[in-house]
């Protein structure tokens, strides 16, 4: 059981209160969670941090502090945004308690992240497009913003739920795949490669992106491709940009010959 616990991540996105993050650090190890990530913490290490601890300092010892969000998640396969309120484009959703059950199950396979925003602006759309499936608080929607410690232990007392639940053998057993889903690493050069292949296509415009990459984010992200899968695809986008090469070659040599001809 231990193990599993030991496979999830709360990371914190850039934090204004100290405060927030020790009380976070004391949710999350009354939950018999361990592992705390601070993007780009706007005052940490600080005694106010520590005082909301209580007798959790120790998780704020072991905090890893990193610049960027793909920092914390990079070797994560399963990565869970949290959201306030409705954003633009709308993503895969669970709600806590199913958060809870897929967040405790999939720690058995690979790292786990949950990612909290912002106390003034929670997370931005990019960060959240980063998410495999974002998760709301049904709180009341007149005031639906919950303080961030206070998120973060509503959510973390739902893994905690689930695990409990397991115990009780209130699971079937689920498929073991074959092959590891991809890392947050992996698909980040996915989409990078695919961006560049489409736009080496003639299909994908840089200057006027409009919502193409989000939407292609957003289909893969549902389709939580494994490794093996991805590379495939990352083969077939370098097949058609190798025959997008040749073609624009063929048409290149075309041209001059016919210059010559003139
Ligand atoms: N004003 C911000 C809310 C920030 S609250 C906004 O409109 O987005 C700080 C963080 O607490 C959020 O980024 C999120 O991680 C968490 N949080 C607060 N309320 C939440 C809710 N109802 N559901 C899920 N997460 C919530």
């Amino acid at each position: 059981m231990d193990k599993q616990f030991d496979k999830i991540r709360v990371v914190l996105v850039n934090t204004s209160h100290p405060g927030n993050i020790g009380a976070a650090a004391r949710a999350i190890k009354n939950m018999s969670l361990g592992r705390l990530y601070l993007v780009a913490p706007k005052d940490f290490p600080a005694d106010r941090a520590v005082w909301r601890a209580a007798n959790a300092a120790d998780i704020l010892d072991r905090a890893v502090v990193v610049e960027t969000l793909d920092e914390a998640i990079a070797d994560c396969g399963l990565v869970v945004g949290t959201s306030a309120r409705d954003r633009t484009i709308p993503w895969p959703l669970l709600n806590p308690r199913e958060c809870g059950e897929k967040v405790w199950h999939e720690a058995t396979e690979h790292e786990v992240a949950l990612v909290f925003g912002r106390e003034d602006r929670g997370l931005t759309n990019e960060e959240l497009h980063k998410c495999t499936y974002h998760v709301h608080i049904p709180a009341n929607p007149e005031y639906s913003s919950l303080n961030l410690a206070a998120a973060v232990q509503v959510l973390t007392y739902e893994v905690r739920m689930a695990a409990l639940a397991e115990k009780q053998g209130a699971y079937p057993v689920k498929t073991q795949w074959d092959v590891p889903p991809a890392k947050v690493k992996e698909l980040e050069l996915y989409y990078e490669h695919m961006e560049q292949a489409l736009v080496d296509l003639g299909f994908h415009d840089r200057a006027n992106p409009r919502q193409t990459m989000t939407r292609l984010r957003r289909l893969f992200n549902r389709i939580r491709p494994d490794s093996m899968e991805l590379s495939i695809m990352r083969g077939v986008l370098t097949a058609i940009q190798n025959a997008v090469f040749k073609f624009k070659t063929a048409t290149d040599q075309d041209d001059i010959g016919g210059s010559k001809v003139d």
